[in-house]
């Protein structure tokens, strides 16, 4: 089959791979769409701590059934993507069905091979999800990103008529602030610096927005009628955080997303935390239950993924497709390889 490889840093290409064999609890499939997200760009120019080469990135995938064994609930032909996150099976948060809070959990595509920049995958049926009717497109695979927007929710205390700002309105942040809407927000209000992304905000039906660079961020943030519950911050270094904790209302929540780089400190203004008693949640990739959320929201509409979907390129094309996302970071949004 073809597949990208990714040999180390910088050296990746389309080319032939062995077919994979499934096992006697895998099912193959053949893969439709894969997104590519901001961690396999991470992965493929180099700036991730976490890379294992050589490898076939991909985690953000639709597909379909090709061979299954028998006996399982799952038919040839049938829309599918996978729970990428697997852990040791056997700590208390493998066993409380958080494997993404496991010590050696591993993503396929991200730290371990087999991701779906990829004609086939075998793929455990324990980690096969079923997809609704209509995410059985390409825009199943903006289900994924979705869910980490989900996730983000669900570990802030998301309830309808909250006031939420989202710092950072790429994918995730995107995703974030349609999930809170779609849940009854009273307000979404979105803040980056990329003028881009006001665009995008804009399209999303987000007409609040806050340009970051001009020193005016927290006057005009508190400017659309004052503090807010929610804060999530997806950029999460020193300027941001203290905008989320200066503009939270008292006990308000502030929800941090970013990957930590370089043994980064968490630093936020102490006192106006304290004084509030604010409350600071992580949110990392998401539990498997999270999902069912995404497919509520995404079958009733609440996810532009019309919108969001910048670029649809074959898989041979994967190369040119990563260039224009390195030039063009204005015009796109997620990039999708089909297969
Ligand atoms: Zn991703
Ligand atoms: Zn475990």
């Amino acid at each position: 089959m073809k597949a990208v490889i990714l040999e180390e840093a910088n050296v990746f290409r389309v080319d032939e791979k062995a077919d994979p064999t499934p096992s006697e609890n895998e099912a193959l499939v053949r893969v439709r769409h894969t997104g590519i997200c901001a961690t396999d760009v991470a992965m493929i120019r180099g700036l991730s701590p976490l890379v294992i080469a050589p490898i076939t990135p991909g985690h953000e995938w639709v597909g379909t059934i090709e061979e299954v064994p028998k006996d399982s609930e799952y038919a040839p032909g049938e829309w599918v993507t996978m729970y990428p996150t697997k852990g040791c099976e056997v700590c208390a948060a493998c066993l409380d069905e958080r494997p993404h809070h496991c010590n050696s959990f591993r993503v396929t595509g991200v730290h371990q091979d087999g991701g779906s920049f990829a004609e086939y995958l075998a793929v455990p049926l324990d980690q096969l999800i079923k997809l609704p009717e209509t995410l059985h497109n390409i825009h199943g695979a903006l289900a994924e990103p979705a869910t980490v927007g989900v996730h983000a929710n669900l570990q802030g205390g998301m309830a309808a008529g909250k006031r939420v700002a989202v710092i950072g309105a790429g994918t995730i942040g995107s995703m974030i602030g349609q999930v809170a809407r779609g849940w009854g927000a009273a307000d979404v209000v979105m803040v980056d610096r990329m003028p881009a992304r006001q665009k995008l905000a804009a399209d999303l039906g987000f007409e609040q927005f806050v340009l970051v660079g001009d020193g005016d961020e927290q006057e005009n943030l508190l400017a659309y009628d004052g503090e807010f519950d929610i804060i999530f911050d997806n950029v999460c270094v020193e300027q941001t955080l203290e905008l989320a904790a200066n503009s939270l209302k008292s006990g308000g929540t502030m929800v941090t997303l970013a990957f930590p780089h370089d043994g980064q400190k968490l630093v936020v203004p102490y006192m106006t935390a304290y004084r509030r008693e604010l409350h600071i949640v992580f949110s990392r990739n998401y539990a498997r239950g999270d999902w069912d959320h995404t497919f509520d929201l995404m079958s009733k509409g609440a996810i532009d993924t019309e919108r969001m979907i910048s670029g649809d390129y074959p898989l041979e094309n994967f190369v040119s497709a990563m260039d224009d996302l390195r030039d063009k970071p204005d015009e796109h949004v997620k990039v999708v390889i089909s297969t």
